[in-house]
């Protein structure tokens, strides 16, 4: 490993392979590194994957990638403990190639992606964990890895290696991450026939449905449930704010299984055989949790960066789009014989402010603090939204304004009006 690379990138999930795959398409030398067995062997999703990310890379990813179904339907739940409340979306719209969003097996997904990466010419090594960072003073010139003489160069690397980014960290790029910004999301995967799938969710074919939950499911914890359809296994999972399963001491685990006892939940699942359960940190801080993202031949991309936009379950999309976009950063500086300093790596962060990743994640920057200091958005409006979807449904001869007044007083008597009115506010902001 005497030669010196155009760029290192550190780990073979979507931000990585897509930095790797559009260096390497450019014709730079890439090399990536992946410390699992083979790409995706490691790696933890729902999985949605969202189509426009992955065109702007392959635009004819369709011919041959791996994808489960289709989405033609979101439901939203609100759930308190025996009952939820929801809206649905269906549109045949969605019914009509090309479709926008696909469920996948992360596992196979990044597999094939891999594949692509070292189709255009990337070297990729698996079964190697870089574990520092090589520095000229201020300067990354390469990486160590725990291969013997394992150190490699290059011009930049690329720290594509996942919410827990150890590298990052250890060259004080950023700091140790704060429970409050990161969630630790569990999640199983259900096998059961097609036709099982396709009648429980009124699809067929490769159509899919997508549920998103929140309430009392996550305990008042900061949180959200989700429930995917694969052609023929279910996704189910949970995830929480690390520093509220601290506090509140609940195990993932427990709070998985009580999830999937839920009388409108456990009906979806019956008679599947769970064979997959893994557990995993999504980097949820938003927008004012994003570390610096370049410096002296550094960036980082993905997760890594904290790119994840939690009210939108996207990440996936987000550590494509910065994959590519610092890519193309690189390859644009090379073709100019810019060298690789910070004031020119800047350009990336400058970029990346013009898309929909950073336009996204400063639109919902007060989120993160608005839910987690407002617990009865988990808890108290849930359990009122389905009292009173229950109250006026009931048929029992009470005429219904008294009804109206009935639900009126259930809100006041459990926010207070003020209450109420600073809720509505809070929750503009946060959405605003
Ligand atoms: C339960 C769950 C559900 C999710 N659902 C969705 C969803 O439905 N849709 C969506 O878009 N996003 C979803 N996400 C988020 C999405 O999975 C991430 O945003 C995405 O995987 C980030 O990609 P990445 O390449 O940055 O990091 P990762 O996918 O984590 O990849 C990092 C890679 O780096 C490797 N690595 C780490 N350190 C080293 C090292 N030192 N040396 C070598 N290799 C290293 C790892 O082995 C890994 O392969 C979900 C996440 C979770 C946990």
């Amino acid at each position: 490993m005497d030669e010196k690379f155009d760029a290192i990138v550190v780990g073979a999930g979507p931000s990585g392979n897509a930095a790797a795959y559009t260096m390497a398409k450019a014709g730079l030398k890439v090399l990536q590194i992946e410390r699992g067995e083979y790409p995706g062997s490691k790696n933890v999703q729902g999985a949605i994957l969202y189509s426009d990310a992955l065109e702007k890379i392959i635009p004819d990813f369709r011919d041959d990638a791996p994808l489960e179904r289709h989405l033609i339907e979101q439901r939203m739940w609100v759930l308190d403990d025996k009952s939820y409340v929801g809206t649905h979306y269906r549109s045949d719209d969605f019914n009509k190639p090309p479709y926008n969003r696909y469920t996948i097996i992360r596992a196979q997904f990044d597999k094939w992606f891999s594949k692509k990466v070292q189709d255009a010419g990337a070297l990729l090594i698996c079964e190697t964990t870089v574990k520092d960072l090589i520095m000229d003073g201020d300067r990354v010139i390469g990486v160590q890895t725990d291969r013997e003489g394992g150190a490699v160069y290059a011009d930049v690397v690329i720290l594509a290696d996942g919410v827990n980014s150890l590298l990052a960290k250890k060259a004080g790029f950023h700091a140790e991450i704060d429970p409050k910004n990161v969630a630790l999301a569990v999640k199983e995967i259900h096998f059961m026939p097609q036709e099982t799938i396709d009648a429980r969710f009124n699809v067929s074919g490769d159509e899919g449905v997508v549920i998103e939950m929140v309430g009392k499911i996550t305990q008042g914890m900061m949180g959200t449930g989700f429930l995917y359809t694969n052609k023929e296994s279910l996704t189910i999972g949970v995830g929480c704010m690390l520093s509220d399963f601290k506090q509140q001491k609940v195990s993932p685990y427990a709070l998985l299984e009580q999830m999937k006892e839920h009388p409108s939940i456990k009906p979806m699942l019956a008679g599947g055989e769970m064979k997959e359960y893994t557990a995993h940190l999504i980097p949820e801080g938003g927008y004012n949790a994003i570390p610096q993202i370049s410096g002296d031949g550094w960036m980082i991309v993905g997760d890594s960066g904290m790119f994840v936009n939690a009210v939108h379950r996207e990440g996936s999309n987000l550590a494509m789009t910065t994959g590519r976009i610092a890519a193309e950063t690189l390859i644009e500086l090379k073709a100019a014989g810019k060298e690789m300093t910070a004031k020119n790596l800047a350009l990336y962060r400058d970029r990346l402010d013009e898309t929909f990743v950073m336009k996204d994640l400063k639109k919902y920057r007060r989120m993160p603090s608005v839910f987690h200091a407002n617990p009865q958005f988990f808890t108290a409006y849930p359990e009122l939204a389905n009292r009173a979807a229950h109250t006026m449904l009931t048929v029992d001869g009470v005429d219904k304004k008294t009804k109206e007044r009935e639900i009126r007083q259930s809100f006041v008597g459990k926010r207070s009006l003020f209450g109420m009115l600073g809720d509505a506010f809070k929750m503009w902001r946060a959405f605003e």
